[in-house]
């Protein structure tokens, strides 16, 4: 037998300067070995059964029993992708869709894009008439039924990781569910780690609804069956620290090398909240490690990880080093690890808090609920007896966490969901059949502010060609907003760019570790107007340098990003050529962008006020008070007027991605929206 992975073998080549470890080879079975020692294998029939007989089918089972890598096999061999079906796999986050794609087309032995395909936003890895399963964002399938409004393609969907409840996979079971009542012959299979079945099953149970199709004993039942698969995990010894940590990333890196010194082999799984924090972390190990702690080797896993890096994270360390994973949220239950057998857990994650009142949604680093804090543990047990460190107390699990985090549905803005209900053509918004219901202010409010941006019109129907055209493109509505706008204003290809540099996780190479030299690479790209404006000389100065790697290494900017953002801005032109929107660019003339830019987050607009505590803003709608966060151009500079494009919450409201405006457009661009607010 060999270590299951052919693909992997190019990356060693390519100068990773180590061997496969020998000792490797005999401990890992052959892939079809695995597939069988899988807990989903032995439900195999059962499995294949429900899904013939019944239309929805909910699974439950632990993090890397197989769900999502050997379902939609399974069901490829019974006949459901036989003449030109398709089945489908849906995922909450990107990253889980592209690595759990390569897995399942490597363990099928095929090329990624022909049997097995994926496809999350700008990204369509697929063969018409040839791919067989297709894994996808929950976000990515819903837009598909812009065009297919039944998703006749398909004839299994599932819908993965249903115990996030991410807004997109909340939607998305509402949707499929109305679906279901047009194609009671479409299969719905609902994975989830942990057990909220009958909830779900409550959602879905249409059996008490008499249709005259129901005579058709040929079509399958249409009450929800239930599969739980036994785990196989093994017991995790929990500890607690007895008295609360006040810097949890200090408290995880001490943590985790304690660990590393004290305890016997086996992997580390760090879980932090963000792509900064990890990268700080890894910085701070690095240098203990030159400074004695030898024989680890530590790895990031976070959502803009690009396509290599991620495979490092699933390959085994190499010879003799214990592998530290030092992850977001994204390990909790998205992706599976093998060997890991120590957990360190912080506590926290960064979550979307959305203030109807103040209409803010903000990113914040909050704790985690209890069900989350077991899912980490227990990533700890899959192959020994593990242990997990909690980098809180007892106390605060049993009495200050949350036995379950709250939907995202509730804790979110739904401009954009609501926009895409309205574009599905769902016109009565307060009825739709959520799992659960969104607070109805926080509907009023997306409702208000689509009409402000011009999306809707006062009967609350998607206008003619504004609101039609936002909803056809794939980017968030303020950003389609400007990018619209724009041609206008005769700057669409700087726009453009700036839409596509938004799109992105970050072009910046993280700061944290090497500070000094992220801030003077910053500098040289610094606009005076602003982060959006900054970006745009970023991207000419890549193109300058003939998209050079190197150049975007000395220059503290992420080259996989830049490539992609390359690829998303062709893509949104030929986007914007299809709806009729010409291509111009202002040249020298800032103002014009600066303008594209209000007419797009004017609702953001604030206003500088200085008082004892600083420079603050005001923002006009829910006059909040907002820092300029200090990775923003402008966190020194301090104008008078700005817009923002996001908020984040750790001791106060910062805005990021800050632009300067003049006051005097503001009317000019939504007189209807400033008037009422004087
Ligand atoms: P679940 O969806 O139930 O959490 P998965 O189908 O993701 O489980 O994983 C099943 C098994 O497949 C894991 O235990 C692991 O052994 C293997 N596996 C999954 N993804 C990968 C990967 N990217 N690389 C190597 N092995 C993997
Ligand atoms: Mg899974």
């Amino acid at each position: 037998s060999s270590y299951p992975s052919a693909a992997r073998d190019d990356d060693y080549s390519e100068g990773v300067p180590f061997a496969m470890p020998s000792s490797y080879q005999s401990g890992y079975m052959s892939i079809e070995k695995q597939r069988q020692s899988l807990p989903i294998y032995k439900q195999q029939n059962s499995l294949l059964y429900l899904v013939e007989n019944t239309s929805t089918t909910i699974v439950i089972g632990e993090t890397g029993s197989g769900k999502t890598t050997q379902i939609p096999q399974y069901l490829v061999k019974a006949g459901w992708a036989d003449g030109n079906q398709l089945i489908a796999c849906t995922q909450p986050r990107r990253i889980a869709v592209q690595t759990v794609a390569a897995r399942v087309a490597e363990e099928m032995h095929v090329n990624l894009g022909l049997e097995v395909g994926y496809s999350i936003r700008f990204e369509e890895i697929s063969t018409p008439g040839v791919t067989k399963i297709k894994y996808l964002t929950d976000g990515v399938l819903i837009r598909e039924m812009m065009e297919d409004p039944l998703l006749t393609k398909y004839s299994v969907i599932m819908v993965d990781e249903a115990h996030e409840r991410s807004v997109s996979t909340d939607m998305l079971l509402g949707l499929l569910k109305k679906i279901q009542r047009r194609r009671p012959e479409l299969r719905l299979i609902i994975a989830s780690a942990t057990i909220q079945a009958t909830s779900i099953a409550a959602f879905f149970d249409n059996s008490k609804q008499r249709q005259l199709v129901d005579k058709d004993k040929s079509l399958p039942s249409r009450k929800p069956a239930i599969l739980s698969v036994e785990g196989r995990s093994h017991t995790v010894l929990i500890h607690y620290v007895e008295e609360p940590v006040d810097d949890y990333l200090r408290a995880a890196v001490s943590t985790t090398l304690l660990i590393h010194k004290m305890e016997p082999s086996g992997d580390i799984l760090v879980f932090l909240t963000g792509q900064d924090d990890v990268d700080a972390a890894l910085q701070l190990i690095s240098d203990e490690a030159e400074n004695g702690s030898e024989g680890i080797f530590v790895l990031p896993l976070y959502a803009g990880l690009p396509r290599s890096d991620q495979e490092l994270v699933f390959s085994p360390a190499p010879r003799g080093k214990r592998k530290i994973i030092v992850s977001t949220n994204i390990a909790e239950t998205s992706v599976t690890l093998e060997g890991i057998v120590y957990v360190v857990d912080t506590g926290f994650s960064k979550q979307r808090f959305y203030n109807p009142i103040a209409d803010v949604e903000a990113l914040v680093v909050a704790p985690i609920s209890r069900a989350s804090a077991q899912q980490r543990a227990g990533r700890a047990g899959r192959v020994r007896p593990g242990k997990c460190f909690r980098l809180y107390t007892e106390d605060f699990f049993m009495h200050e966490m949350q036995a379950e985090a709250v939907p995202e549905v509730r804790r979110s803005s739904l401009v954009s969901t609501i926009l895409q209900l309205k574009a599905l053509g769902i016109d009565n918004i307060m009825r739709f059949d959520w799992l659960a219901s969104p607070p109805a202010e926080t509907m009023v409010r997306a409702l208000e502010l689509l009409y402000a941006i011009g999306v809707l019109d006062s009967d609350a129907k998607l206008t003619s060609p504004l609101g039609l055209q936002i909803a056809e493109l794939p980017l968030e509505p303020m950003v389609a907003k400007m990018l619209l706008a724009s041609a206008a204003l005769g700057c669409s290809n700087e726009v453009l760019t700036i839409s596509a540099s938004l799109s992105v996780q970050s072009i910046w190479v993280s700061g944290k570790g090497r500070l000094k030299e992220f801030d003077e690479a910053r500098e040289r790209f610094a606009a005076a107007e602003g982060d959006l404006i900054t970006y745009l000389n970023v991207y000419e100065a890549f193109l300058a340098s003939k998209k050079s790697a190197q150049w975007c290494h000395q220059n503290c900017i992420n080259f996989q990003a830049m490539k992609q953002v390359l690829d998303i801005r062709a893509q949104l032109s030929r986007l914007l050529q299809r709806l009729g929107i010409p291509l111009k660019s202002s040249g020298k003339e800032i103002q014009a962008i600066q303008k594209a830019v209000a007419s797009g987050f004017f609702v953001n607009a604030s206003q500088l006020e200085v008082s004892a505590e600083g420079d603050l803003y005001k923002t006009v709608r829910g006059g909040l008070k907002i820092s300029i966060h200090p990775s923003s151009v402008l966190f020194r500079a301090t104008p008078k007027w700005v817009v923002f494009k996001s908020v984040m919450l750790t001791d106060r409201h910062y805005m990021r991605e800050v632009t300067a405006i003049d006051p005097a457009w503001l009317t000019e661009i939504a007189p209807h929206f400033f008037q009422c607010r004087k």
